[in-house]
């Protein structure tokens, strides 16, 4: 089974490079393995009856003959939906190996590499010295410290450092983390009278690397047993040469209750900003995304986004992203100015609401994922239920403005703590997850077509 799930790998990346990225993640990355059996009927899982109907609907083919490159002509395909699944496996109990693959990983987003990034006024310095680093861990800028607002490209560039060293130099051991999984880390080691991850385990993992990187080391502001833990390890690394990485929203001296020693620690290498792309450089970005995702947009349609949003790369991909996916559902293969502006309106109306209400926003949520109203409001705590609860439940917050305690009603007689903590986290989820992003934009599309 191990095998199976290995050569099903190969399908996905062979599927990555062959569709978009929105539907990679939507339809064909959520699939699992559930069965092969001996005549060679691949079984494979959808999270929701919706899923499996647009897989059979508009991506059998390339599903179809991207399984048929690796496993060969003859695998016949069988979609479960999570019923079917249940029922399938009751019946059949097949040998399925839950696969490990986070063991080796890689941590470094693939797409994120120097190659493609767009080189401009606005980042060039940053850019230049990423790549010093790369080139030679630990020897030229240690720290190096990178800042710049949301969506500018600093993970991009932390990421790009990574995958050139694990080529470059694939024996170095390079630790990637937030500043979250830091904190999380370090606290749990403490925390942890079972032994299962003790505090030395956490000084192994992270004194051990050759380069540490923090991505958003700003929220540790407020943390003052994780700076004193970050600091020591700060200086355990950096006395043996070892290369350190941090990025910021912020310069270290806007960091508040940053502590003086780690603050003069930060300024020891070199702190390098982001600034907004111009307009040129918007343009650049563009087309290199078009050409990474194989999106095919007219130069007029190009302009008009990188005319628009002027601040923030993220937001100019996703502009990117929903006009190609909208012109496609359409059946176009080139998105057009129309479509732009189509999709233009359609943030503008979906700011205003479609007049929709808590009800409805709920039923559109339990049709999209297909579960139940009953389930939704309830108390079930399985992540195909959890999700979509979390989502309804930012969507009415931001829609509706409603106040929390009458959303912890709707669903209910949830706290309003629950509520707040719900609504946070896909808040944070839709800055930098296509995947909630896309459920979000699909839903309220549903809901304004009626
Ligand atoms: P940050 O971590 O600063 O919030 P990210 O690194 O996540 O921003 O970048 C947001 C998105 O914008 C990513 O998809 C990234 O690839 C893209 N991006 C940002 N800057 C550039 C650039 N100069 N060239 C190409 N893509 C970029
Ligand atoms: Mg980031």
């Amino acid at each position: 089974m191990q095998e199976i799930n290995n050569l099903w790998n190969i399908v996905l990346e062979k599927l990555e490079l062959s569709v978009s990225n929105v539907s990679f993640v939507m339809w064909f990355k959520p699939l699992k393995v559930v069965d092969m059996t001996e005549n060679s009927t691949l079984f494979l899982s959808t999270k929701s009856t919706f899923a499996k109907n647009q897989i059979l609907k508009n991506y059998f083919d390339k599903l179809k003959s991207a399984t048929a490159d690796v496993f060969g002509e003859n695998v016949e395909i069988e979609i479960l939906d999570p019923a079917e699944e249940a029922q399938y496996i009751a019946k059949n109990k097949p040998k399925t190996a839950t696969l490990d693959v986070e063991a080796n990983k890689n941590p470094f987003n693939p797409k994120y590499t120097f190659n493609n990034y767009v080189v401009g006024k606005c980042n060039q310095t940053a850019y230049a010295a990423a790549r010093a680093v790369a080139e030679k861990p630990g020897k030229t800028f240690n720290p190096l410290f990178i800042y710049g607002g949301v969506g500018l490209g600093k993970t991009h560039l932390l990421h790009a450092i990574g995958n050139y060293i694990r080529e470059a130099s694939p024996k170095l051991k390079i630790k990637y983390v937030t500043c979250e999984q830091f904190t999380n880390d370090y606290i749990e080691s403490l925390g942890s009278a079972s032994k299962t991850k003790t505090y030395s385990e956490f000084r192994d993992k992270y004194r051990s690397c050759d380069v540490l990187m923090v991505d958003d080391i700003q929220f540790i502001s407020k943390k003052t047993s994780t700076q004193e833990e970050f600091f020591n390890t700060f200086n355990d690394l950096h006395q043996y040469g070892k290369q350190i990485i941090i990025s910021s929203d912020r310069p270290p001296k806007e960091i508040e209750t940053l502590e003086e020693r780690l603050r003069s620690r930060f300024t020891m290498g070199l702190i390098q900003d982001l600034q907004s792309p111009d307009f040129e450089t918007r343009v650049a970005i563009l087309r290199k995304k078009c050409q990474i995702e194989k999106y095919s947009i007219t130069d007029e349609a190009l302009s008009y986004i990188a005319d628009k949003i002027d601040s923030n790369v993220r937001e100019l991909e996703g502009m990117l992203s929903k006009v190609c996916f909208l012109s496609n559902l359409i059946g176009k293969t080139t998105a057009d100015l129309n479509d732009v502006k189509e999709a233009f309106d359609d943030k503008y109306e979906e700011k205003n609401e479609g007049g929709a209400n808590a009800d409805q926003i709920i039923s559109a949520v339990c049709e999209y994922f297909d579960i139940s109203h009953a389930d939704i409001v309830g108390k079930k705590k399985s992540k195909d239920i959890v999700e979509p609860r979390m989502i309804a439940i930012y969507m009415i917050s931001e829609m509706l403005e409603l106040p929390l305690v009458t959303i912890g009603k709707i669903f209910g007689g949830r706290d309003h703590t629950t509520i707040m903590h719900a609504r946070d986290k896909i808040t944070d989820e839709m800055k930098h997850n296509r995947k909630t992003q896309t459920f979000v934009s699909e839903i309220k599309k549903m809901l304004t077509s009626g």
